[in-house]
C-alpha cells in the first residue's frame, strides 16, 4: 500500500532523495512467509519507515543532500538504521533534507524541493523537511530526523505531524553526519503519539560508539502513555507568545491550554529572563561546530573532487567552493570567524556563557511545572521561496525550537489546529532531561 501510495503522489511532493521500494517489497514478502508460521509480532515488524540522508546506511547513497556527498556509499551503518532493522523495520528510501542540516524550509537541498502536501506551494519546513512529508503524505509510516535546533519539531509542525526530539545523549549518534555535535539529536516523526512512542523504544539506549550516549536502563515509553494530565504542572511562558507570533497560532495555543484545563491539568505563569539571546548563541555555537565538522570534506578521502586544479591548496580550494552550497559556505565562514583568535572570546565563548544561563533558566522554569507549553513556530508555513534571500528571517522561525537543543532537554511537536488557509500548526511541549515519559503522556492526553 505504501509503495502505491509512493507512486502516486511522490512526483508532486518529493519527499525522498532515494528510495529502495523494490528490496522494501522483497523484504516485506520474505517477512510474510516467516509470520504465517509465528504466531508473535513485534510492535515495528514489517512496518515501512523512511530515513533522513544523513544517517549512513551501508551501500546506500547517503549525501546529506550536498553535492559534496553525491556518490558517497557509507561503510558502515547508523547505529539507528541497526536498531530499527533489529526491530524489523523495512527501509523504504532516503529523504530529502537541507544541505548538512542547515536550513528551515529543506529549499537548501542541492537535489530537489519538498513541497508540503497540504498546500504544494508551501515549504515543508526544515531542515528534515523530506521525513515530515513522507509521514504527512502517507508515503511512509514513521520516519527519522535530526534536530539541531528544531529541524524535527518545526517540519512536522509545518506538516502536522508528531515529531520529537529527545534528550540530548538518548538516542546515539553513531552513523549520522555531525552538524553541530553539541547540539544534534534524531528522534521520530509519526502520525501519532503512540507510534512515537513505539518508536522511541526501538531506537533509544546506550551505544558505546557514540561517547556522549547516556548509560540508563530501559523505559517502555507506552506504560504510563494514557494516565492522563490530572494534577500535572503545565508552565506558560509570555517570552513564547511575543512578537511576531501569527494570531491565528496564538488563538490555538489559547484554545489547547482551554482544553488541558478541562482535562484536569493545572496551568501555571512561568517566565524566562535571557530567552532573547538564545538564537544568537545557537547560530554561533552551530557554525562554530559546523565549520569543524565540516573541514573533512576536502575532496582527498571520499566525495566529491573537482576536475582541474592547479596544487594541493587549489584542490581543496576548488572542491569546497564548488561542492557546498550557499548556506553551508555561510556557516563555514561564520563559525570559522568566531573561532578564531582575537574573536574567539567576543563570540564563540561568550555564546558558551549564554548557553550555560539559558540552561539555568529552563532550570528555574521547571522547578516551578512539570512541563512547558508553547507554539513550535511563530507561524504556519510560508511559500516556497519567501524566505530564501533573506537568512535572517529565515533564522527567526527556528526562535521557539532553539532554545531546547542548547539546554539539551526534550521536546515535542503536536498538531493542534489549522490556520484560516487551512495549514497545520503546531505546539509544542518541553520538559526537564528524561522528561520523555511525561511529555508523550501529555500529548498523548491532547490527542
Ligand atoms: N534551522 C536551524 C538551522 O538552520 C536548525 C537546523 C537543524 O535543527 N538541523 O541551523
Amino acid at each position: 500500500a505504501v509503495v502505491n501510495r509512493i507512486n502516486a503522489v511522490e512526483k508532486s511532493t518529493d519527499a525522498y532523495l532515494s528510495l529502495q521500494t523494490e528490496v522494501a517489497l522483497e523484504m516485506a514478502q520474505g517477512l510474510d512467509a516467516e509470520l504465517s508460521v509465528r504466531a508473535q509480532r513485534t510492535p515495528l515488524e514489517g512496518i515501512p519507515y523512511g530515513l533522513k540522508d544523513n544517517m549512513c546506511t551501508k551501500g546506500i547513497l547517503t549525501t546529506c543532500a550536498s553535492k559534496m556527498l553525491y556518490n558517497f556509499n557509507p561503510p558502515y551503518n547508523a547505529e539507528v538504521y541497526d536498531r530499527l532493522s533489529e526491530a524489523g523495520g523495512i527501509l523504504l528510501g532516503k529523504t530529502n533534507m537541507d544541505e548538512f542540516a542547515m536550513g528551515s524550509s529543506t529549499e537548501n537541498s542541492a537535489y530537489k524541493k519538498t513541497r508540503n502536501p497540504w498546500d504544494l506551494n508551501k515549504v515543508p519546513g526544515g531542515s528534515s523537511g523530506g521525513s515530515a512529508v513522507a509521514v504527512a503524505a502517507d508515503t511512509a509510516f514513521y520516519t527519522l530526523g535530526s534536530d539541531t535546533g528544531g529541524s524535527i519539531r518545526q517540519p512536522a509542525a509545518f506538516c502536522g505531524v508528531v515529531g520529537m526530539k529527545p534528550t540530548y545523549g538518548l538516542v546515539s549518534r553513531y552513523g549520522l553526519v555531525a552538524f553541530a555535535s553539541s547540539l544534534d539529536q534524531i528522534g521520530p516523526f509519526t502520525k501519532d503519539v503512540e507510534d512515537c512512542a513505539l518508536v522511541l523504544n526501538a531506537i533509544v539506549g546506550h551505544d558505546a560508539k557514540d561517547s556522549t550516549s547516556l548509560n540508563l536502563g530501559k523505559v517502555d515509553y507506552t506504560q504510563n502513555l494514557k494516565q492522563g494530565v490530572k494534577g500535572l504542572k503545565i508552565g506558560v511562558a509570555k517570552e513564547f507568545f511575543g512578537e511576531g507570533l501569527q494570531p491565528e497560532v496564538r488563538k490555538s495555543l489559547e484554545e489547547a491550554i482551554a482544553i488541558y484545563k478541562t482535562l484536569g491539568a493545572e496551568i501555571v505563569d512561568v517566565s524566562f529572563q535571557h530567552l532573547d539571546y538564545a538564537l544568537s548563541a545557537y547560530y554561533m555555537i552551530s557554525s562554530a561546530e559546523a565549520s569543524s565538522n565540516l573541514a573533512r570534506y576536502d575532496g582527498i578521502r571520499y566525495g566529491f573532487r573537482a576536475e582541474e586544479y592547479s596544487d594541493l591548496v587549489d584542490l581543496y580550494k576548488k572542491t569546497r567552493s564548488q561542492g557546498f552550497g550557499d548556506e553551508v559556505k555561510r556557516r563555514i565562514m561564520l563559525g570559522t570567524y568566531a573561532l578564531s583568535s582575537g574573536y574567539y572570546d567576543a563570540y564563540y565563548k561568550k555564546a558558551m556563557q549564554v548557553r550555560t544561563i539559558i540552561k539555568a533558566d529552563f532550570d528555574q522554569v521547571f522547578g516551578g511545572c512539570d512541563v512547558l507549553l508553547t507554539p513550535t513556530a511563530p507561524t504556519t508555513a510560508f511559500g516556497i521561496g519567501e524566505k530564501t534571500s533573506n537568512p535572517l528571517e529565515m533564522y527567526l522561525t527556528d526562535i521557539y525550537t532553539v532554545p531546547v537543543n542548547i539546554a539539551g532537554i526534550p521536546g515535542v511537536s503536536i498538531p493542534c489546529g489549522l490556520d484560516n488557509n487551512g495549514m497545520p500548526i503546531g505546539m509544542q511541549l518541553l520538559g526537564p532531561i528524561l522528561s520523555e515519559e511525561t511529555l508523550l503522556k501529555a500529548a498523548w492526553a491532547f490527542e
